[in-house]
């Protein structure tokens, strides 16, 4: 029996009945072994199918769900998450918790029981807030952990299913293809040139033979030739298999190993920022350590104030919220992009997309719209011409302008009748009606020719039935063909043979045609040649197909059977149309200076055309895989230095495209769905899988997954990569001045000996309230609208650019001037110190609400309509901060706890105009650093 020998009548009856007295599932429980207890790999294929109550055509869809029922859906225990507790507790696990709750103990011993308060306060505050991100951060990252959930494909009542893995249960079988991870534990039924890398179970990293006989009953795993384990990836090969374990039941459950879907973990620019911190906070510790020597030595300061002072200063320029909120920025930034179907798996991928230069993308389904439909079939003497779109079997198939019935069909063109039936013999998809529409399970380009099939007027499942398939060499991208066996029909050979695949492939493969009168003729190899290239120029994909007979019955054929001495029956010419989101995201590219590359495996005519489709030049000179194999790495990269399009391309080609890429400096994005992607996605800087096409090796290896397999979203991806940087560099550029602006306040009035114009707790009031609230707005700020219209940044830039920098340091030096100014102003119309400091830490509050309008476009103007209306988002924090404001100023008890007083209404407008006067010296700044080009 072959592999996808499926009888496609249901035949629920015939399932077998729901187990009572003995419970399959329950059998194989922690046990590993089957009725009798014998074990599953010792046991004969039959006896194990016996033994779950499962049989070739699998269970029934009513029994499967019965058993789900029972025993739980095949998902790994959770790991158990940490308790709240602990994750509260983990928060004090933090340089600056301990420095402030330090400071805390002994300003508490020095007798400042109201300080003491406050910074124990804002340490819980902090370490809440804290919590309460980083709960925030992995619930984005869980949600999109459940999009990569892995698919299987199941026979269940003898058809094909596609359901998520954790709706498998024992007893089901399973069709495995190279790629497949599997999906839970299972025993072979049938296997074909199988290998499996087990090396998450075992560690051995070369991949292990597999087949289907039973083994010794004493073999270690490793040596279980017959079964296979959840988690471990099939590179080759394609095999049905029973499940016999799922769940916490397979061998790697029962390890309690998690197989995570999303890598946890950081982003080298994360990174840095943390070091970065880090060592600031050691810097600033030295600076109050000096200033308290300086203020009791020097100044001869009593030692109490200044030692305020020191705290003051050290909670000032710590910048506290830093950490906690690039991350959510982050996080996210990965949420936004999953919502446009581009899901994470690698933190770093999102840093990475924002300086891609090239996006190498496959063509098919990616940029094309993978709904394949044959227009023309080509014969020697005749070409036909073929109606109809999509895969429902309606459309005429007609000879000269006038449709044939399939006697005219037989009769006018007979190789066409043939390859019609080679169309749906060496073939395993199908299409099925769904109220109203056609829908297809398999491979597009095979649904393109059932459906062609069926406009012939053939039933391809009966004819799969008539002419059982004996035999079949899978394609794979390497072969570029598809051949299968079958027995013969009538009193004709006993055996058939039937192939098609990339023409050039299969016409070397020709020795003969099929001729007008249906009798064999040598072959015109340069006429079939000017055929494909005059279909390939129109942008169609061709197939040729083609048939060989065999006088003795025979079993099976390998490659070589097949390798010469075919009769080629004809082409066909399939339309793949360009997807429309696809030919304006490589619009968008090309503005946003990024190169699209196409690697297909496609036809390089053909190949052209598409590119010309989409927009991305006319008549581009495709390389093709050949010529990549015929130069050396040093001539490859300059043929990827203007190369667009690459045919017939491997993937083992793909690796050296990105390496060559790569030695140009170029960051590359590269998209692959099959196992022998992997390499090359996992050196691309951004390795894109498919993820609705890919296999699970694929996807494995990539740093994104996109979700509906569209180009359209890789642009989108980065978009919002590049959107993800220039938050993470708002948010920097926000609250580092406001630290600095604090911190030289302090340093100052120390400096002068005069009274400290913002009090410790004031100092830590602002940080974690309002800067808090401010800078978060900043994490879901919108992509600004010229995102896509910059160049990409060059990888390895520094987050502080000359331009951050200074502006960092003018910004401090403005809040210094408006808040130690306001205080200075405030002390000479003869106010008390308390309302000098409340007009002060209200003028700082104020500055930062504006600067934060300004930073919000780093360097576009901010009094646009937009930029002062501000998202709903900006809008409620700064009425949140205001209200906080108020409360701060007037509300008796923050005025015992924070040592403030009530302001008069003339004091607040000055202390917004202070507010007014940032923004304008900042736009002023703006308009200059444009006008002087130092903006660009
Ligand atoms: P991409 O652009 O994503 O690389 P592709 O479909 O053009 O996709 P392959 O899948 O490698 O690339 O196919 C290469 C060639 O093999 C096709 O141009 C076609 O001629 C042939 N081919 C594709 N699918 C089949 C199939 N199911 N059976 C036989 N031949 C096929």
């Amino acid at each position: 029996m072959s592999l996808h020998e499926i009888d496609p009548v249901t035949r629920a009856s015939s399932a077998p009945p729901p187990a009572r007295e003995h419970e399959p599932g329950r059998a194989s429980r922690a046990s590993g072994s089957g009725a009798q207890g014998v074990a599953w790999h010792a046991a004969d294929a039959d006896a194990v199918l016996a033994a779950l109550q499962s049989g070739p055509h699998g269970l029934s869809q009513a029994e499967a769900a019965r058993r789900l029922a029972a025993n739980g859906p095949n998902r790994m225990p959770e790991a158990e998450a940490p308790s709240l507790l602990l994750r509260l507790a983990r928060q004090f696990n933090n340089l600056l918790l301990q420095i402030l709750m330090a400071s805390a103990l002994v300003t508490g011993l020095m007798g400042h029981w109201v300080d003491s308060a406050v910074i124990g306060a804002v340490v819980l505050l902090n370490a809440v807030i804290g919590f309460v991100q980083e709960g925030k951060a992995e619930k984005a990252l869980q949600a999109i952990r459940h999009l990569l959930s892995p698919h299987a494909v199941v026979l269940r009542d003898g058809r094909q299913h596609d359901v998520a893995a954790a709706d498998l249960v024992v007893g089901d079988i399973v069709l495995l293809a190279s790629g497949d991870s599997l999906p839970a534990d299972v025993r072979l039924l049938q296997a074909r040139g199988c290998r499996i890398d087990e090396s998450a179970l075992t560690g051995e990293s070369v991949p292990v033979d597999k087949a289907p006989e039973a083994v010794a009953d004493h073999a270690a795993i490793g040596d279980r030739q017959c079964m296979g384990y959840a988690g471990t990836l099939l590179t080759q090969g394609q095999a049905r298999a029973v499940v016999v374990a799922t769940g916490a039941d397979t061998e790697i459950g029962r390890i309690g190993r998690m197989l995570a879907a999303v890598e946890e973990g950081t982003t080298p620019l994360l990174q840095k920022m943390a070091v970065f911190s880090r060592q600031l906070t050691f810097v600033i510790l030295g600076v109050a350590v000096l200033l308290f020597t300086f203020g009791t030595l020097v100044r001869g300061l009593p030692v109490s104030d200044t030692f305020m002072a020191a705290v003051g200063l050290a909670v000032a320029a710590i910048p506290e919220g830093l950490p906690a909120i690039l991350t959510i920025t982050l996080a996210i930034g990965v949420q936004r992009m999953a919502r446009r179907h581009a899901v994470i798996r690698r933190l770093p991928a999102v840093e990475a997309l924002g300086s891609v230069t090239v996006i190498c993308s496959d063509k098919t389904g990616t940029l094309t719209r993978n709904e394949m439909t044959v227009q023309q079939v080509i014969c020697a003497g005749r070409t036909l011409e073929v109606e109809g779109a999509g895969y429902a079997p309606q459309g005429a198939i007609k000879l000269d302008g006038s449709a044939l019935d399939p006697a005219g069909l037989a009769e006018r063109a007979p190789a066409a009748a043939r390859l019609a039936v080679a169309a749906a013999l060496c073939n395993d998809a199908s299409v099925h009606e769904s109220e109203g529409r056609w829908l297809l399970a398999g491979d597009p380009t095979e649904g393109a020719l059932l459906t062609l099939a069926m406009k012939a007027g053939l039933n391809p499942a009966e004819l799969r039935i008539e002419r059982p398939r004996l035999e079949l060499i899978p394609f794979e991208s390497e072969y570029r063909y598809m051949a299968t066996l079958h027995a013969g029909a009538g009193p004709g050979p006993a055996a058939e043979a039937f192939v098609k695949g990339a023409p050039e492939r299969v016409l070397a493969m020709c020795a003969a045609q099929l001729g007008p009168q249906g009798r064999e003729e040598p072959l015109d190899l340069a006429w079939w040649q000017a055929q494909v290239e005059a279909q390939a120029r129109a942008g169609r994909r061709v197939l040729a197909l083609a048939w060989r007979a065999f006088p003795e019955a025979r079993r099976d054929i390998d490659h070589g059977d097949i390798a010469a001495g075919l009769t080629l029956l004809g082409l066909v010419a399939i339309i793949d149309p360009p997807r429309e989101e696809a030919v304006r995201a490589v619009a968008r590219c090309a503005e946003a200076g990024i190169r699209v590359v196409m690697i297909t495996g496609d036809h390089g005519v053909t190949a052209s055309a598409i590119a010309a489709q989409l927009g991305m030049g006319e008549n581009l000179q495709a390389v093709t895989g050949p010529e990549i194999e015929a130069v050396d790495d040093a001539a490859l990269r300059r043929v990827v230095a203007d190369t667009r399009v690459f045919a017939r391309a491997s993937p083992e080609h793909k690796l050296r495209l990105v390496r060559a890429l790569q030695a140009r400096g170029e960051v590359v994005a590269m998209t692959g769905d099959g196992v022998n992607d992997a390499p090359a996605l996992k050196q691309a800087d951004v390795g894109v899988a498919m993820g609705m096409k890919g296999t699970e090796a694929a996807k494995q290896a990539g740093a994104m997954v996109l979700a509906d397999d569209n180009f359209a979203s890789i642009a989108h991806a980065v978009e919002e990569g590049r959107t993800v940087y220039d938050n993470l560099k708002k948010t920097v550029s926000f609250l580092l001045p406001i630290n600095g602006g604090e911190s030289l306040t302090l340093l100052l009035a120390v400096l002068l000996g005069v009274a400290l114009p913002i009090l410790p707790a004031q100092v830590l009031w602002v940080n974690m309230v309002s800067s808090v609230a401010l800078a978060m707005v900043l994490a879901f700020e919108p992509t600004e609208a010229d995102v896509m219209r910059r160049p990409p940044r060059p990888s390895g830039e520094p987050l502080l650019s000359r331009f951050l920098v200074w502006r960092i340091v003018l910004v401090s030096a403005l809040f210094l001037a408006g808040v130690f100014g306001m205080y200075e102003w405030m002390v000479r119309q003869g106010a008390d110190v308390e309302a000098a400091r409340t007009a002060a830490v209200n003028t700082l509050v104020c500055m930062e609400v504006f600067y934060l309008f300004s930073v919000r476009y780093l360097k576009a103007r901010s009094f646009t309509l937009q930029g002062v209306r501000g998202t709903p988002r900006v809008l409620l924090a700064v009425a949140g901060v205001f209200a906080l404001q108020l409360l701060f100023t007037y509300a008796p008890f923050m005025q015992a706890l924070f040592h403030t007083e009530a302001l008069a209404p003339a004091v607040g407008l000055r202390i917004v105009a202070v507010g007014v006067a940032l923004l304008v010296a900042l736009e002023l700044e703006k308009a200059l650093l444009r006008r002087l080009g130092a903006l660009d």
